[in-house]
């Protein structure tokens, strides 16, 4: 299970600056059991956008959004909808996000940050992870996250130690920022490389306080006791 919360409008507004239409998905997994991004979400979010002047193109809820192939599913259909329209909005967590963006030659806003849970994390089939960091980065980083991509969590940039598009800590794994920069530039998106991102409220990452009380977090602990962790 990952807990997502919606960012704020303003924030998502301002990803949307420049375009005009906009195809939502959402996810009727943990975005749904999180209320960011099932149905009722998508639609309110769908008639906040027409509100200020979007074309919400078409809006998609797919049963996981970390799944691809429920993905590719339920979107091919919908192909030519999503290649007309400027960008996607997800609706989920970042894996989601990143799933999508992995799937769709299109720019993919996060609309929510993934917030964490303090559990087992769930378990998903793609390679796309996401450490929960409380404020996502994707929409700098062309759906790619750079914590978990890039050996040293950069950013900002890659270190300069790649070699043969090779990272300097891992050899065996590609460079995370090549891959960043890959997708950037296939997605006509590399003006935001020039946007530079602030030092990181790592505090964001610890589970909070009124988490604890809930049910939601009671099984996260007996799932992550199950699969023999501690808590
Ligand atoms: S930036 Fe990465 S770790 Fe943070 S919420 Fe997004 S996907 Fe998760
Ligand atoms: S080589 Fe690339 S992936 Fe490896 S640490 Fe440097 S920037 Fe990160």
């Amino acid at each position: 299970m990952l807990r997502s919360e919606q960012k704020p409008f303003e924030e998502i507004l301002g990803y949307l600056e420049g375009e005009d239409k906009v195809f939502i998905v959402g996810c009727d997994g943990c975005a749904q059991a999180s209320q960011t991004g099932g149905l009722p979400q998508v639609l309110e979010m769908k008639e906040r956008l027409e509100g200020e002047g979007k074309t919400v193109s078409g809006c998609s809820v797919v049963d996981f959004l970390c799944q691809k192939a429920l993905v590719a599913s339920r979107l091919r259909p919908l192909e030519d909808t999503i290649m007309e329209s400027d960008s996607l909005l997800a609706l989920c967590c970042g894996v989601g996000v990143q799933t999508v963006a992995a799937m769709v030659k299109k720019p993919v806003h996060p609309g929510c940050n993934t917030i964490n849970l303090g559990g087992s994390r769930g378990e998903w089939q793609g390679s796309e992870r996401c450490m929960e960091c409380g404020d996502c980065l994707l929409e700098y980083t062309g759906g790619i996250c750079p914590l978990t991509v890039c050996s040293k969590g950069l950013r900002n940039g890659p270190c300069g130690g790649a070699s043969n598009g090779k990272c300097e800590v891992s050899p065996e794994k590609p460079c995370g920022w090549e891959l960043i920069y890959a997708r950037l530039k296939e997605t006509g998106r590399l003006d935001v490389l020039k946007t530079f991102i602030p030092p990181k409220d790592w505090n964001k990452m610890r589970p909070r306080p009124e988490m604890l009380s809930t049910s939601m977090w009671a099984l996260e602990q007996m799932d992550t006791l199950r699969e023999g962790g501690t808590v």
